[in-house]
């Protein structure tokens, strides 16, 4: 290489150094004593595999941790410039936030978009976003982004596969077009998935191994978390549950398909039964805000349940018995150790949650419910972005 260093991205040079930096990143920093009760090395290779690392500049000395009895254990913890990208493409809104090591949002901005507006425009939509970050001086240099789309992905290509609410999308090349325009490995996956992993990180699910994430939004879809890990099935299509059938004859769903869980209680369908049931008068507070605005959304649903409109409560109870109906299949089947319901649609609330709750624990097995909890997401909205900074942080940190 001539003229000078050129900046590479490092990265970890073996297995250990790798489980170090994956336990810094979930764990925070740690004394040289403490990582090496959990790490199982000998002292004087962890001292080794830490002097690479921070020869790497992957990790920095933080003073020195409280005796146990002898020397202090000098504090280890991740670099303090480490950067990961989290990109969460929603339907109809953009998110980006910008984390330390850690997975600490330091930065996030979140815009609406539309994205059957596609891949150029809403790509070149998140560099400016990020570009706004960068000028804002939370972002430097970026040492991997993560990128969520709402659509089924090829995990091989790092493309979306024929994705129903992302026309223009299918097999362009997002993973490849955004590494080239960052400078950065970039890891594509559905974004439901990386909701999950956000959970898992941060959330209701820190110390669930297996669990699943359930989002009810524009569309509705289920991430499996087993071990730790998200499960993609094998070409990466993994609880798409949206499109389960509920009802061989139910309306058309955006996939082709009629009678799916989407048609029925995803957010287009809300707003569809909200237009029909303000026009037709069956429900008083949404003819009111559609007199107001042109349109209705799932948020209005919510608002005119809350306020106690009997016609809109009866549609986010009949959504939650569908919702509960499929979920108590899932639960008999995957026996998670927890469910976590996240998403737009889920901003419904408790009423929402109290009716799939009934529908599964009457549902599923007594074996598989006896000890499950069936939760709220309380990430409010950071949840995509954080899981997208954790899927890249997991490449970045491997050997
Ligand atoms: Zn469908």
């Amino acid at each position: 290489m001539e003229g000078g260093v050129r900046r590479m991205t490092a990265r970890p040079e073996n297995v250990h150094q790798a489980r170090i930096l994956r336990l810094l990143r979930t764990d925070g920093p740690r004394s040289r004593a403490e990582l090496g009760d959990v790490v199982a090395l000998s002292r004087s290779k962890i001292a080794l595999e830490l002097d690479r690392l921070a020869a790497l500049g992957l990790v920095r000395s933080d003073g020195f941790a409280a005796s146990r009895g002898g020397r202090r254990s000098e504090i280890v913890r991740l670099a303090a410039n480490l950067r990961f990208l989290g990109v969460d493409i929603g339907a109809t809104s953009v998110d980006v936030a910008v984390t330390n090591g850690e997975l600490e949002v330091l930065g996030h901005l979140s815009r609406p978009a539309d994205v059957r507006d596609g891949p150029t425009a809403v790509l070149d939509q998140v560099l400016e976003m990020v570009a706004k970050l960068r000028a804002d001086g939370v972002v430097t240099e970026v040492h991997g982004a993560g990128i969520g789309v709402p659509g089924p992905v090829s995990l091989r290509d790092g493309t979306p596969i024929a994705p129903p609410i992302m026309p223009g999308w299918d097999r362009y090349p997002v993973r490849e077009a955004m590494s080239q325009e960052l400078g950065c490995p970039v890891l594509v996956n559905n974004d439901v998935n990386m909701m999950a992993l956000g959970e898992l990180h941060a959330g209701l699910a820190r110390s669930a191994e297996d669990f699943l994430l359930v989002k009810i939004g524009t569309g509705i879809g289920c991430g499996i978390i087993v071990r730790g890990e998200i499960y993609s099935g094998v070409s990466g299509s993994a609880g798409d549950i949206g499109h389960i059938r509920v009802d061989d004859h139910g309306p058309v769903c955006a996939c082709g398909n009629s009678g799916c869980l989407e048609a029925y209680f995803g957010g287009a369908a809300l707003a569809r039964d909200a237009l029909a049931a303000a026009r037709s008068g069956r429900s008083p507070f949404l003819a009111e805000r559609l007199a107001e605005k042109s349109a209705l959304t799932a948020e209005d649903v919510g608002a005119a349940a809350a306020a106690g409109d009997a016609h809109a409560v009866g549609m986010v109870r009949e959504g939650g018995r569908k919702v509960g109906t499929v979920l108590a299949g899932l639960v008999n089947f995957f026996n998670p150790g927890l469910v976590v319901i996240s998403g737009g649609v889920a901003g419904l609330g408790h009423a929402l949650l109290a009716e799939i709750r009934s529908v599964v624990y009457q549902r599923s097995l007594p074996l598989a419910t006896g000890n499950l909890p069936i939760v709220l997401s309380d990430l409010g909205g950071t949840a995509g972005v954080i899981g997208a900074a954790r899927l890249v942080s997991d490449h970045v940190f491997s050997a």
